[in-house]
């Protein structure tokens, strides 16, 4: 008799409700409609995968927010901060809440003057901006953030190039509690560098100085901080004023308030740990009311909040491609979303729901995405039911960065689509095919034949 083949023994440890050392594993509850729209008819209709956004989500959450500041500060204006999410339909619903635009390149600024915002409503951040940009900025009276010294006097040429005077606010970094400290960005206030770039701006006598910003870092989840912040940009201002008789119009404080995404290696979810809109309004604003500035010379607080805005707004959602035993017999899950559509899988444990009813058995699972690249994990280690090929599923608080810093890599980016607040829905963002992403593209006339 021939002897058959060895085959090694598997044994799979099922979770079926059994309490673990850290007691009962969480159910994962099957998420199977968004807004009144079944996830498998959204998947059938538009495709897989999907973006989805919800308009009364977005709208809710602003409202909150400027909830919080507007009841504890009398002047507030949010700017909405492009890169988080510069989809025009997105943009639109924040503008038409009243949010200014927040940009840090020449093509986010281009984005939003072609979204209708008028200039004077563009707050133009960052460390790039080229001489063509501030000349842009400066003859539509936008608000210009400067950033490092050598972009404070390329102003002052396009001040004198133009014969107009650049609204201007300088960009100032701090120690705030807050490491590693975010110092690249702005002039130091600690070592007296934000002092001296705004001696030089008033003693040219070239820019009006209309305000202050500071941006100290992102997912901060100490309101202190802005306390701290808030404090250190007022002590500015009453300098300021003190020196020069002027008035600074404005404290923006930027972003980075923390969304309710869990971090990696975050010991509890984010839906526990992160701070509110109340707590960080009242850190901020208990400093600015307490500080020394004159009660008429209270400047507009600007905010520049992205991620905490629009992070629950979005989902994606997608569908099972595959199931496999990796070689040590680890269940692995081979999803059609890879970290090509969620870039910020690279830093947050995103919460992952079946789109259908599943059995209560559970296996500890890698899920992979469709990516031919080994770095293509949406989670490296979680506690799943048993999804089938073909079976659905939603991934929550997806609304921030992933439309921006989404890569066109190995596959095309798919559709966005928007539920308004009547529960319509609307592609937002028609998903790419061939011609989109050859559009750009141009074969030397040697290369046009090819004989294999
Ligand atoms: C990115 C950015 C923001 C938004 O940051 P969030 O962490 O998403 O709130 C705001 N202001 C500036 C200058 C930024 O660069």
């Amino acid at each position: 008799m021939e002897k058959k083949p060895f085959e090694p023994p598997l044994i799979k440890k099922l979770n079926a409700g059994m309490p673990a050392k850290f007691g009962m594993a969480p159910r994962i509850e099957p998420v199977t409609e968004i807004e009144g729209h079944r996830v498998h008819d959204l998947l059938d209709q538009y495709g897989s995968p999907l973006y989805v956004i919800s308009e009364k989500t977005i709208r809710s959450t602003y409202r909150q927010a400027y909830q919080a500041f507007s009841t504890r500060y009398p002047k507030v204006q949010f700017a909405w901060s492009y890169k988080t999410n510069y989809l025009g339909a997105v943009c639109n619903v924040f503008h038409q809440e009243g949010a200014w635009a927040e940009v840090v390149s020449g093509f986010e600024y281009d984005k939003a003057l072609q979204n209708g915002v008028p200039p004077q409503y563009i707050l133009f951040n960052g460390p790039s901006k080229t001489y063509e940009d501030l000349k842009t900025a400066t003859e539509n009276g936008s608000f210009i953030h400067i950033d490092h010294f050598d972009e404070l006097y390329m102003l002052m040429e396009v001040a004198d190039d133009t014969g107009k005077k650049p609204k201007v606010a300088i960009r100032v970094n701090m120690d705030t509690g807050i490491y590693p400290r975010w110092d690249r960005f702005g002039f130091n206030y600690d070592n007296g560098e934000a002092w001296e770039a705004i001696n030089r701006i008033m003693l040219s006598e070239k820019m009006d100085l209309t305000g202050l910003h500071t941006h100290i870092g992102t997912y901060i989840m100490t309101p202190e901080a802005y306390r701290v912040a808030a404090g250190k940009l007022a002590e500015l201002v009453v300098s300021t004023e003190r020196k020069y008789d002027h008035n600074i119009r404005y404290i923006d404080l930027g972003g980075g308030f923390a969304s309710k995404n869990t971090l990696k290696g975050a010991y509890l979810p984010g839906t526990d740990t992160a701070p509110s809109f109340d707590d960080y309004a009242d850190a901020i604003t208990a400093a600015l009311v307490n500080s020394a500035i004159k009660p008429e010379h209270l400047p507009l607080l600007v905010l520049e909040t992205g991620r905490a805005l629009i992070a629950d707004a979005g989902y994606l959602l997608g569908t099972v491609i595959a199931n496999k035993r990796l070689a040590d017999g680890r269940r692995a899950m081979i999803a059609d979303v890879g970290v090509n559509l969620l870039f910020t899988s690279f830093w947050y444990e995103h919460q992952i729901f079946p789109a259908q009813p599943v059995s209560r058995h559970t296996e500890d699972t890698t899920i992979y995405g469709p990516l031919c690249m080994n770095i293509d994990v949406l989670r490296g280690a979680i506690d799943f039911p048993l999804l089938k090929k073909g079976d659905r599923f939603v991934i929550k608080r997806i609304g921030a960065y992933n439309m921006t810093q989404w890569l066109q890599f190995i596959e095309y980016r798919p559709n966005v689509v928007m539920i308004d607040t009547d529960g319509n829905t609307h592609i937002i963002r028609k998903k790419e095919n061939l011609d989109y992403l050859t559009m750009q593209e141009n074969i030397p006339g040697h290369l046009n034949k090819i004989n294999l």
